[in-house]
């Protein structure tokens, strides 16, 4: 309620929608930082995400919302200037994924049903030997029984492309080890560009013109990283980095010992090398 008091947006305003939300959270995110200081502040902004899943990435609507979002982050940047512990601070600004246009759907589940391998109950699954899951972007496939796997493959082959174009590619449980994938899949499937995977049976239309969550080396799907302030070098650009590099680079500028991580600490943007304890 202090909040809310605070920042004089009505309660029933701030989350009307996803750019209300955002508006509410940098005004709550300035507040706290002038008056609290903490040491660690985090926040998500929602609004450019989801304007690209509704519009496509390639929308005018992008725009605006990127601008809006500038203005939020200007707010917390005034904040930092005005807090008095702005020349000990450090604005981090990164997101988590690229986006990529979405034209068509890919409903694996209706082919493993068609294949047997399903079973359906008005419109719903009733019971499964493989069923692919998906929030977005690639899917995991699950195979009830270890003896199925290599009829599994044979299906997801035989309809991973239609009249000469491939819709989706098979991803083998060796490389999906590389890659860190869920371990209980017996396969992934990887979408072409435009496609979309959902879990319906029922034939749908896509509900969204841009994604997100297919293999990170697709090109579209980098994300961003600025940092500014203290202990940053000015002028220096990261030509490649992981998002698994931010949180050893942000323990080192917290002074912080952060063992076991498998990212790497950005040393080529701190001018300030801490020394470990
Ligand atoms: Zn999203």
């Amino acid at each position: 309620m202090e909040l809310v008091f605070a920042i004089g947006v009505p309660q029933e305003k701030i989350a009307e929608d996803r750019s209300s939300v955002d508006n509410f959270v940098s005004r709550a995110a300035a507040y706290i930082f002038r008056k609290h200081k903490p040491n660690l502040q985090l926040i998500h902004l929602l609004n450019v995400d989801e304007v690209q899943h509704k519009q496509g990435p390639d929308s005018p609507a992008v725009k605006d919302a990127v601008r809006v979002q500038d203005e939020n982050i200007a707010r917390i940047r005034k904040a930092i200037a005005e807090s008095g512990v702005g020349d000990r601070t450090v604005l981090i600004i990164v997101g988590d994924h690229g986006f990529t246009s979405i034209a068509r759907n890919l409903q694996p589940n209706a082919t493993f049903r068609d294949a047997g391998l399903l079973e359906e109950e008005d419109g719903k699954v009733k019971s499964w030997r493989a069923i692919a899951r998906s929030s977005g972007g690639s899917a995991s496939v699950y195979v009830k029984d270890p003896a199925d796997v290599a009829r599994v493959r044979d299906v997801l082959h035989a309809s991973a492309a239609v009249d000469g174009e491939v819709r989706y590619t098979v991803i083998e449980r060796p490389q999906l080890d590389l890659l860190g994938y869920n371990p209980d899949a017996a396969f992934a499937i990887d979408p072409a560009d435009g496609w979309a995977i959902v879990e319906r049976l029922a034939p749908m239309a896509p509900t969204v013109k841009g994604n997100h969550g297919q293999l990170p080396t697709r090109p579209g799907l980098e994300t961003g990283f600025i940092a500014e302030g203290a202990g940053i070098r000015p002028g220096v650009s990261i030509p490649k980095m992981r998002l698994i590099d931010v949180a050893p680079t942000v323990a080192a500028m917290l002074g912080l010992d952060l063992d076991g991580v498998d990212g790497r600490m950005l040393h080529e943007v701190l001018s300030i090398q801490r020394s470990r304890r």
